[in-house]
Parts: structure tokens; C-alpha cells; sequence
């Protein structure tokens, strides 16, 4: 449920105003420049969009899920490296803390967070280990009161700008799969840290991805989230369900951007002497794109809502997350389409929407992994 329906319609209006006055028309910058403009970055500490998920007690807005995705939705609007740069603070790299860190750790890393004064970036991938993150080899090796960590992680977005990392790393090398995994923040100053060359990325210029090298790091114990050992993978799953929703509505924010752009350029487009709106096949494109987003939007609503119920929505997530991210690349292709060959020249949003929005179909688990998550669950019920 939304707490309070009128200061959230504010803090909505605010972000829509934002992102139509001060991000879409820098979008082209970022893409040109790979980076997100400093005085943007200054904006959206003022207002507060690094610590939305963070509860009031560490200085966030504490905003419920239905809340959360209805942000997603306006900062969807625009390109995704906006949303990336404010996107790990808010979820998979402050959630893990949040969900299961101890008061401590909550104190100290928490209102950091939520200000900006940090970024924190999450390291569960690495070069052999993607959608079977439970094999990961990265190692935390006790020693006396401290760890010592040695391993590669891949494809870290935020690793170059980051204060924090929340590293999953095997305590137990007895134990092979997700129980002998155990997570840690790890101080992005911490000696023997090495980010590698940021990624060359087919989208999303402006956020950046990179390796992280971690080289005989000695962590004290209080960085062990929790200070629990052998639940690491739990807390990393958890934070990716709640990722799978935000990512979700991010996709149908993106796709409303092209079907409003597309829209827009079909009814300016004259071909045959008549907007190229007038003609049936366009118009058909139109209306699959609005009823294949209203069907993702209600499906992202509907998880968020039941997850703020207190109900577990480990299939309504991956459900949302594959049908947006699905219908988002649709919709994106269908908008290249419509713009004729100016959907393939870079004149137009479009064609840069089209390879940013394919990212959404690969992280965070891939359509592949939330199909064996929804089937999964749905045997595990009937056999039950
Ligand atoms: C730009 C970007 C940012 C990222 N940010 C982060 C981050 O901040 N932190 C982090 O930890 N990771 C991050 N990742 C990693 C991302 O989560 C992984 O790339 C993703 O989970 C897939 O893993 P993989 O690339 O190893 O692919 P693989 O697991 O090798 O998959 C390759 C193909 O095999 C399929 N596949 C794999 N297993 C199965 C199966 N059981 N059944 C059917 N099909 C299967 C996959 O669906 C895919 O099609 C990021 C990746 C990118 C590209």
C-alpha cells in the first residue's frame, strides 16, 4: 500500500520533472561522453534518489515496493546509465546490508548510502561462474579475527566509482555449493583491490561495469554480513528478487519512452501523402507495444503490492522481470521499425534505446534462469 498518496504524488511529479527537464535532454551528452555530468550527480543527491529504498532511520526516503516501482517507472523514462548510477546504492549493493547486516553495519554503511556520499556495487559474478553463481571460487579464508579474500569478480556495474563492495566469497571450501558461501563488505581503499579497464559495453554508455581483483584482502570479521557464515548466497538471492521487480519496472519505463517517441513519429512521419499513423500495420505496432506494456506495468503493480503484504513473490518477480524485459526489447525493436531507417541511425533515441534495453534480459538473472526459477517453484508447489 502507498502510505501516503499525496507526498508520494509529489515526490513522483518531482522525479518526472527531472527526468523530462534535466536527463532526457542530457542524454545524448551521456552517451557521447560515457559519463554521467557532475551536476546531475549533484541533483540527485539533493534530492535524495540515492537512499529511496534506505529507511528514514539511516536518512533515506524508506519508499514501500509498490512505491519504489512507480519511481522505476518515471526514472525508466530515461537513459538506463542515469538510473545505474543511483541504482546500487538502492538495491543489490545496499539491500544485502539492509536485509541482513548486523546494527553495526547498518550504521555505519546505511547513511552513507542514502546520501550518496558512497556508492556500493555488488560482486556475485564471476569469469566461470554467471547463472550458477552458487560455484563461485572466490575465497574468504579465516585468519585469526580477520579474512582474507582472493578471487576475480566480472562485470561489477559501479566497481570504478565505488566505497563498497558486497563480496560473496566462499568461507567453507569443503562445502562446494551456495551453504559454504558467506558475504562481506569490503572498503573499496582496502590494500589489494584492483578494478580492472571498464567494459566495453554494446549500451548503456555513462554506467560502467569493470572487474574487481581481490588479491590477499584482509577484512576484519565485523565485515562478514550479519557475522553469519555459510548464508551469503540466501542474502544474495534475496537481493535479487527485490532487484528483479525494480529492474522489471524500469523495462516498462523504458518502453513507455519508445512507444511515446515512436507515437510521436508516426503521426509526423508523411509517407504516400498521410502520416504513416494512418496506416493500419503501423497502427497495429502501436497498439501491442500499449497493451504488451499495460500487461507488464499491472504485472509489475501486482508482485511489488504483494510483496509489500509480506507475501513471498519469488515467482511473481521472475514472472514480471522476464515479461518486461521480453516485452521491452519487443517494444524497442517494433520502435526502430516504425522510425524506418531513422530508427537506425543514432538522430533518434530509439536506436540507442534498442541496445541499452537489451542489458535488462541478461542481469540480474537471465530470461533463461527466471524461467527455471517460475517452473521450479511451480513444481516444488504441486509436489507439496
Ligand atoms: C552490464 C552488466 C552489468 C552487470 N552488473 C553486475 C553486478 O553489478 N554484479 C554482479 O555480480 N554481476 C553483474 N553482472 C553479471 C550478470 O548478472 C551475468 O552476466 C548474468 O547473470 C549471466 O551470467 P553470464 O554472463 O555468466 O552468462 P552464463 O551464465 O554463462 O549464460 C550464458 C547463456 O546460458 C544460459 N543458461 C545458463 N544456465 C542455464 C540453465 N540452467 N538453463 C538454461 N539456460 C541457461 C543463459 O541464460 C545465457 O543465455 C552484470 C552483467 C552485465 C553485462
Amino acid at each position: 500500500m502507498i502510505r501516503d498518496q499525496e507526498t508520494m504524488q509529489i515526490l513522483l511529479d518531482s522525479i518526472r520533472s527531472f527526468v523530462n527537464e534535466a536527463l532526457i535532454p542530457r542524454e545524448e551528452e551521456v552517451a557521447e561522453t560515457d559519463e554521467i555530468p557532475e551536476d546531475i550527480v549533484s541533483q540527485m543527491r539533493d534530492m535524495g534518489l540515492f537512499g529511496l529504498t534506505i529507511p528514514e532511520e539511516f536518512g533515506g526516503l524508506g519508499v514501500t515496493m509498490e512505491e519504489e516501482v512507480n519511481i522505476a517507472f518515471e526514472l525508466g523514462r530515461t537513459s538506463p546509465a542515469f538510473r545505474s548510477f543511483i541504482g546500487t546504492n538502492n538495491g543489490i549493493g545496499s539491500i544485502g546490508i539492509l536485509l541482513d547486516g548486523t546494527e553495526e553495519q547498518k550504521a555505519t554503511y546505511l547513511p552513507k548510502l542514502a546520501s550518496g556520499e558512497i556508492l556500493s556495487s555488488f560482486c556475485l559474478t564471476e569469469p566461470d561462474s554467471g547463472s550458477d553463481a552458487a560455484s563461485l571460487r572466490t575465497t574468504a579464508v579465516r585468519d585469526g579475527d580477520h579474512y582474507l579474500i582472493n578471487g576475480t569478480k566480472r562485470y561489477i556495474t559501479n566497481a570504478p566509482h565505488a566505497g563498497i563492495f558486497t563480496v560473496m566469497a566462499r568461507t567453507d571450501p569443503e562445502i562446494k555449493g551456495a551453504k559454504g558461501i558467506s558475504a562481506f563488505i569490503v572498503e573499496a581503499t582496502t590494500p589489494g583491490i584492483t578494478i580492472g579497464k571498464c567494459d566495453k559495453k554494446m549500451g548503456q554508455k555513462g554506467a560502467h561495469t569493470a572487474d574487481v581483483i581481490f588479491d590477499n584482502v584482509r577484512v576484519p570479521s565485523s565485515a562478514l554480513i550479519g557475522e553469519n557464515e555459510g548464508v551469503g548466497f540466501k542474502t544474495a538471492m534475496k537481493v535479487l528478487d527485490k532487484g528483479r521487480l525494480h529492474i522489471a519496472a524500469i523495462a516498462v519505463g523504458a518502453a513507455e519512452r519508445v512507444l511515446e517517441d515512436s507515437l510521436r513519429y508516426a503521426m509526423e512521419r508523411k509517407q504516400f501523402g498521410r502520416p504513416i499513423s494512418d496506416f493500419q500495420l503501423i497502427q497495429a505496432m502501436l497498439a501491442d507495444s500499449k497493451a504488451e506494456i499495460y500487461a507488464a506495468r499491472c504485472m509489475v503493480l501486482d508482485a511489488a503490492r504483494r510483496r509489500d503484504d509480506g507475501l513471498s513473490v519469488s515467482t511473481e518477480a521472475s514472472c514480471a522481470k522476464m515479461f518486461a524485459t521480453e516485452m521491452c526489447s519487443r517494444v524497442a525493436d517494433r520502435g526502430v521499425q516504425i522510425h524506418g531507417g531513422a530508427g537506425y541511425v543514432s538522430d533518434y533515441a530509439v536506436e540507442r534505446f534498442y541496445r541499452d534495453v537489451r542489458l535488462f534480459r541478461l542481469y540480474e538473472g537471465t530470461t533463461q534462469i527466471q524461467q527455471v526459477i517460475i517452473s521450479r517453484n511451480m513444481i516444488r508447489e504441486a509436489q507439496q
